[in-house]
């Protein structure tokens, strides 16, 4: 049986094999930023490749997007982010460390409710029991305080018309802003989706584990656009699609699951809202949020049209978003510029909205954890990763088993035609079995050896990596066997 992975594991296999690196690290790191080495980088590739095919290319009633990560501030000011996207944070009086209030636990490990930022008692008092998860102090906190995770950045040389813009903290409001360029653009009809991949940036108070919690960060993101009514169908539909999409990549059913969220902790728009949560080895194995998918009923597009209502305050107060109050909703908001009009039923509405929003690094994380086993082979520990082929960053390794008698140059040979197909790895260096182990370690579903029979009869050895079994199959078979295997 697999033992309980460690998070510990799992990072010091990322260093060593150059999954994952510290951001800057010869200049002592970066908090909470982090690069892909070249094996972590095809894999978070076969992560969004998988998610894109999936999501967008295998459906006919989703389209792709890519937006830019700068946006026109109005957009957040419309969304919501500029007024009200904050943790409610509180700073131990003994060491100055500043916690989310909602990450704070007492003594006996319970976490304070989830406080929306409008309802949250904001004195200290309500964290009394809590202790600072630095010093082990307890209770001797400020008044909570709201503190806003969007970066601030500013764009233009001038003076005069410099503005200051925000990175995204989600990739979902620059569909909101395209929705109508697509509807116009395009020939969907609603039901459809519109998703993006792309980076997203929060100041987030508390990083923690690895990848897990970022400041940097990748998203998955779809707004699945509906006629309301219907917009709870979707929700499920959606609920159970993207349940699978992790389970068919190789996910451990048993470390999924669904949270559904409690009335008090929807914001005040949102209809329904569900997480998919692994269980992540922090601690002593711990649920956590995956992706989250929610109703979002139509209010983004009702806030883009006051936000559009609203840009004569943005020029008279020159851009500064603390002074412009969003104008209310205009009283036929229904036949609005957001509004869109169906064909068939001849009539206009403000869809609703499902929204599966996923972190790529986080599921990476989790596909990573998922897949590592060690075991004990001949007295030795085997460290592998069991990677579905899908997301495998290298799909075959080639070795010659010596490197003479031409062994090397049929290797080469074989290695440069499955390159056209797939990612491969060609190896001549060290005892075969090692050359096996550094693949197990890298995740590589098959191994490809050519030796001694190979001269005699054309054949090579394939390994498999899970079950180390070997066979022989013929040089001119070996390309359709692999893709076969690896159903690509
Ligand atoms: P949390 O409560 O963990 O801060 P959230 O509920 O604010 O997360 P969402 O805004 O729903 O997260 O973002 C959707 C998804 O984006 C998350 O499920 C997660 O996979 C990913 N994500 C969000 N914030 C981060 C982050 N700081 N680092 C890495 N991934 C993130």
């Amino acid at each position: 049986m697999a033992k309980l992975t460690k998070l510990d594991d799992i990072v010091s296999l990322c260093k060593r094999r150059g999954f994952i690196f510290q951001s800057s690290e010869i200049y002592g790191g970066l908090a909470s930023c982090y690069d892909y080495g070249p094996l972590g980088v095809e894999l978070k590739n076969n992560v969004k490749r998988a998610w894109w095919r999936a999501s967008i290319n295998m459906r006919d009633d989703v389209v792709g997007l890519d937006c830019s990560i700068l946006m026109h501030p109005m957009v957040w000011k419309a969304s919501g982010h500029a007024d009200k996207f904050a943790d409610l944070i509180a700073e131990c009086k003994k060491c100055n460390t500043r916690t989310r209030v909602d990450h704070l636990a007492d003594k006996a490990g319970k976490h304070t409710e989830h406080v929306p930022l409008d309802t949250a008692q904001k004195d200290a008092q309500s964290l009394v029991n809590k202790v600072c998860p630095s010093c082990g102090t307890i209770g001797q906190f400020t008044d909570p305080m709201p503190f806003r995770l969007m970066f601030e950045t500013k764009m233009g040389a001038n003076v005069d018309d410099s503005m200051t813009l925000f990175l995204r903290p989600e990739t979902a409001q620059g569909i909101f802003a395209n929705f109508k360029n697509v509807v116009d653009s395009t020939r969907v009809k609603i039901p459809f989706g519109i998703g993006q991949i792309g980076k997203s940036f929060r100041n987030e108070v508390t990083t923690k584990a690895f990848i897990f919690r970022t400041r940097e960060f990748e998203q998955a993101e779809i707004e699945f656009f509906c006629e309301p009514g219907t917009d709870e169908e979707w929700y499920n539909h959606w609920k159970e699609f993207r349940f699978n999409w992790y389970v068919n990549l190789g996910i451990k059913k048993e470390n999924l699951r669904f949270r559904e969220h409690d009335p008090d902790e929807l914001a005040h728009y949102a209809k329904g809202c569900v997480d998919i949560e692994y269980k992540f080895p922090f601690g002593s194995g711990d649920w956590q949020e995956l992706e989250g998918i929610a109703n979002r009923t139509n209010f983004d597009l009702r806030q883009h049209q006051r936000g559009m209502r609203t840009m004569n305050d943005w020029y008279e107060n020159k851009g500064d978003l603390g002074k412009i109050t969003l104008k209310a909703e205009a009283e036929d908001y229904e036949k609005g510029p957001l509004s869109y009009f169906d064909e068939q039923q001849k009539k206009r509405f403000i869809p609703y909205v499902i929204e599966p929003s996923a972190g790529i690094d986080r599921s990476t994380l989790a596909f990573l954890v998922d897949a590592y086993d060690e075991e004990e082979v001949k007295g030795e520990t085997r460290n592998l990763l069991r990677f579905s082929p899908a997301l495998a960053p290298t799909k075959a390794a080639i070795f010659p088993l010596v490197k003479k008698d031409g062994m090397p140059e049929i290797a080469h040979n074989i290695c440069d035609d499955l390159r056209k197909y797939f990612t491969c790895f060609y190896d001549e260096k060290g005892a075969i079995g090692r050359r096996y182990r550094r693949q197990d370690e890298a995740g590589t579903p098959f191994c490809v050896t050519v030796d001694g029979q190979t001269l005699e009869d054309k054949t090579v050895t394939v390994r498999d990596r899970d079950s180390m079994e070997q066979y022989r199959v013929s040089t001119d078979q070996i390309k359709n066997h692999l893709r076969e295997k690896l159903d690509i």
